[in-house]
C-alpha cells in the first residue's frame, strides 16, 4: 500500500510549522507498513490531484495568501474543487482553510479570492486572535477532543451545508462568536489549529490517513500503534496536560 500526499506551496504556506503535518501523516502511515511518497505542489507546478491521496495547505501570512489566492484562483480553482467533490481526503489550516473558501478580506481591505470549494467567507478582525485551543470534534462516530494553538485576524464564517470541525471549548475558534472552530466538507477538513495540529492529534491524523486508504483501497482498519504515547485517546492527553 502506498499513498501519495501533496504538499501545497510549501514554499509560502508553512507559517508556525505547519509542515510538521505531512512528517506526521508520513510516520504514521510508515509506523504500519504503509509506504509515502510527498509530492511538492509549488507556484507553476502543473498538478493532476487525480494522483494526490491527501492534500495538505498550510497556514499563512496575508502577504504569502496573495500569491497563493493568485495562483489558486487563476490555475487550479477547477480542479481542485473537482478533485474536493470527488471526496479527495483534504486538510488545510488557517490561511490555506480560508482560500478554499469564497474569500478573504485582510485587515488592510484587500479582497483575496478563494477557490469557493467551501461555502465559507473570511473577514479580517480587528484584533487577533492569538491562544491556546482546545476543540470537541465529532468524526465518523467518533467523539474527541482536540488541542492546538491559534493565531489569526481571519474571522470565518460557515455556510449551507459546511459542517463545523469542532465546538470550541477553550479559545476563539472560527470567529470568537459562533462556538465553532473549522470546517468539515466531504473530506475536505478545514482548522484554525496550528502546533502542528496532527503532531498534538493522533486520532485525527488516523482519520485522514483512513480515509485515503479507503478511497483508494477500499474499506480498511485502522490497527492502533502501541506507542505509549501514541495510543493515547486525545482526552487522556487533554487531560494529561489540561487540569481543571
Ligand atoms: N493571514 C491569515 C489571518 O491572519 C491567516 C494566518 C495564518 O495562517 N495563521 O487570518
Amino acid at each position: 500500500m502506498k499513498l501519495v500526499i501533496g504538499h501545497m506551496y510549501p514554499e509560502l504556506l508553512n507559517l508556525y510549522g505547519d509542515r510538521g503535518n505531512i512528517i506526521t501523516l508520513k510516520r504514521r502511515c510508515e509506523w504500519r507498513g504503509i509506504e509515502t511518497e510527498i509530492k511538492a505542489i509549488t507556484v507553476d507546478t502543473n498538478t493532476n490531484f487525480k494522483d494526490i491521496d491527501i492534500l495538505f495547505l498550510g497556514g499563512g501570512s496575508d502577504r504569502e495568501q496573495k500569491i497563493v489566492s493568485d495562483d489558486l484562483t487563476l490555475k487550479r480553482a477547477n480542479n481542485l474543487k473537482s478533485a474536493i467533490e470527488d471526496g479527495l481526503t483534504l486538510l488545510s489550516i488557517c490561511g490555506g482553510y480560508q482560500l478554499l473558501g469564497m474569500y478573504y478580506l485582510s485587515s488592510d481591505g484587500n479582497k483575496l479570492p478563494g477557490i469557493g470549494a467551501l461555502e465559507i467567507y473570511t473577514v479580517a478582525g480587528n484584533k487577533r486572535m492569538i491562544d491556546n485551543i482546545i476543540i470537541e470534534s465529532y468524526i465518523d462516530g467518533k467523539t474527541f477532543k482536540m488541542v492546538g494553538f491559534e493565531n489569526h485576524s481571519g474571522k470565518t464564517f460557515l455556510q449551507n451545508n459546511v459542517k463545523p470541525l469542532g465546538k470550541v471549548i477553550y479559545g476563539n475558534g472560527n470567529n470568537g462568536e459562533d462556538g465553532m472552530e473549522g470546517a468539515i466538507y466531504k473530506n475536505t477538513f478545514g482548522t484554525y489549529l496550528h502546533g502542528p495540529v496532527l503532531p498534538k492529534n493522533p486520532e485525527f491524523t488516523d482519520i485522514l490517513i483512513k480515509k485515503a486508504l479507503e478511497r483508494k483501497y477500499g474499506n480498511c482498519t485502522l490497527m492502533p500503534l502501541d506507542d505509549s504515547f501514541e495510543h493515547l485517546t486525545q482526552d487522556a492527553i487533554v487531560n494529561r496536560f489540561v487540569k481543571k
